[in-house]
């Protein structure tokens, strides 16, 4: 294993480390503004350190964890990150810029689509992570490292983050709690919790132990199926955790935070589209007080699915706005980076959904 990577090491640790060696405690500062702020990628451009220092600090440490491999995309467009890790793995991360049609003019913002798995054991039926299985959990330096290096390489801040890249995040419970801690923390990226959203297929003991997490991140469920019998055909999770279990962890989620959950519903044709189940929907979201996301399906290679015709996703929608509950449903056509990745375009409209109806609430 190559040394621990400063991107994953809580300041309190650095400043200890420091202190144990006789360095003088405002070392700590001058290093973390370094990693955090001014994204250094190298010890050499940490010109305020003595060489000798930095001697020091390199054998115990690697700045960062990621090698930029590839990117995919331009300014002003969807763009996809590819990373290399230390192992010869990769994982991506897609950097969304703020559409005009979400906000009416031009801006600025920008979100993030993080992984948190090399690979995921779900197995999600719409999904390509999960076609050749689970690899490795990333650790909490790989996480935050994601977002210094697209906001490096992008020259933007990103505003948002949606978990939702590769892998399962709440599988990579520890890690991705030991990632939030940093990407919030008053002396690193400083991002507020609530824009921090964190997407799962369903894992009820985790939903759980989150919901105890102070901090105010907020939640979506990959739902797609609003009985098991459909769901199941989608989702192989909810065999182990049916509905029910789910939302009762949902319950017990809303009993402790104050952000409204997402259900997320991707419609595919004669699988999950028909009009019960969106009264069926209605009825869950109105119960959990949550939002719902619809995404009309893109073809994934080696899938037969197909998207229901346009009108029958906005009568699907309009069963759920007329029992009350905020729904999205947004036929995005611009920004692809590969027209033939359904699968990316599905998650660029999902986060795009998650973060204009954040919007709405803010
Ligand atoms: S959607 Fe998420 S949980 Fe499901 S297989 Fe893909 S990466 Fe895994």
């Amino acid at each position: 294993m190559p040394p621990p990577a400063l991107t994953g090491l809580p300041p309190a640790a650095l400043a200890q480390w420091l202190e144990s060696r006789g360095h003088p405690a405002f070392r700590a500062g001058q290093i973390l503004d370094w990693i955090w702020r001014k994204k250094a990628t190298a010890w050499e451009q940490m010109t305020n350190l003595s060489a000798a220092m930095r001697d020091e600090l390199a054998a115990a440490f690697r700045v960062g964890a990621l090698v930029h491999s590839q990117t995919q995309g331009a300014q002003d467009t969807t763009r996809k990150f590819l990373f290399r890790l230390h192992d010869g793995r990769y994982v991506e991360s897609v950097l969304i810029p703020a559409s005009p049609a979400l906000y009416g003019e031009p801006s600025d913002r920008h979100t993030l689509c993080v992984s948190s798995q090399v690979g995921c054991a779900y197995g999600c039926r719409f999904c390509a992570s999960g076609l050749a299985g689970f690899t490795r959990n990333l650790d909490p330096a790989e996480i935050t490292d994601q977002i210094l290096s697209a906001e490096r390489l992008a020259a933007v801040r990103v505003d948002n983050l949606v978990f939702m890249g590769m892998g399962e995040p709440l599988a990579n419970l520890d890690n991705l709690l030991a990632s939030i801690d940093l990407i919030t923390g008053p002396q690193t990226l400083q991002l507020g919790a609530r824009h921090l959203t964190i997407s799962t297929s369903g894992l009820v003991p985790q939903i759980r132990r989150l919901a105890e997490h102070p901090q105010q991140i907020r939640l979506a469920i990959s739902l797609h199926g609003a009985t098991d019998e459909v769901r199941e055909q989608i989702m192989p999770v909810n065999r182990k955790w049916p509905l029910k279990d789910l939302f009762d962890a949902l319950d017990y989620w809303n009993s402790r935070k104050n952000q409204k959950l997402t259900l997320e519903y991707i419609l595919i044709a004669g699988i999950n589209d028909a009009l019960e189940q969106a009264a069926l929907l209605a009825r869950h979201a109105r119960r959990l007080h949550a939002k719902v996301n619809l995404i009309p399906y893109n073809t994934v290679a080696g899938l037969e699915w197909k998207r229901p015709p346009e009108k029958h996703c906005t009568a699907f929608q309009r069963i759920l706005q007329q029992a009350g509950v905020t729904a999205t449903l947004r036929f995005e056509k611009g920004h692809d980076i590969d027209a033939a990745c359904g699968q990316l375009r599905l998650k660029q409209e999902s986060a795009e959904g998650l973060v204009a109806q954040d919007d709405e609430d803010a």
